[in-house]
């Protein structure tokens, strides 16, 4: 099954939401900027965007496209670079009905980038759960390095 374009999951690909007044008018969706649909992304390209210098590494500077944003601020959670919760990237993708198809990149490209499961996941589940990660030294690492964006730092509080 390939789906290229698919309609954006807050306007249901209207185009268009009610007014919050609710008084039966409507405003252009902010999310899709009224196409009502999106495309699917182009992972190759997306990978570019988000490389870093060094092998197996992404960049230090965020990229100012939403979907490389969000990938590259999944990966930076699944491989412990910044394991805060990705909440400003996650809303910057608002509306995409390829979210799901971001966050499973992210985690490939995780995975290859550190050989192991998803270091964010494992912390927060030793946090939430009390659940033992298969590396202890990962409980021991800062929660975020030093290219965390300041656009992302109210995930700190
Ligand atoms: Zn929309």
């Amino acid at each position: 099954m390939t789906l290229s374009v698919l309609n954006c999951t807050r306007c249901g690909g209207l185009g268009e939401v009610p007014h919050w007044r609710n008084d039966g008018t409507k405003v252009q969706c902010t999310c899709c900027d009224g196409r009502g649909t999106f495309e699917a992304p182009d992972l190759e390209q997306l990978c570019a965007a988000i490389k870093g210098r060094k092998p197996r590494t992404v960049r230090s500077k965020r990229p100012d496209d939403p979907r490389a944003w969000f990938l590259w601020r999944m990966v930076r959670f699944h491989t412990g670079k910044d394991v805060t919760l990705p909440m400003t990237a996650t809303i910057a993708i608002e509306g995409d009905p390829f979210k799901p198809t971001l966050d499973a990149a992210a985690k490939v490209i995780a995975m290859h980038f550190t050989g192991k499961e998803s270091i964010g996941s494992a912390r927060w589940r030793h946090a939430i759960h009390g659940e033992s990660p298969a590396d202890l030294a990962i409980l021991n690492t800062p929660v975020t390095d030093g290219d965390k964006p300041f656009e992302e730092r109210l995930e700190l509080e």
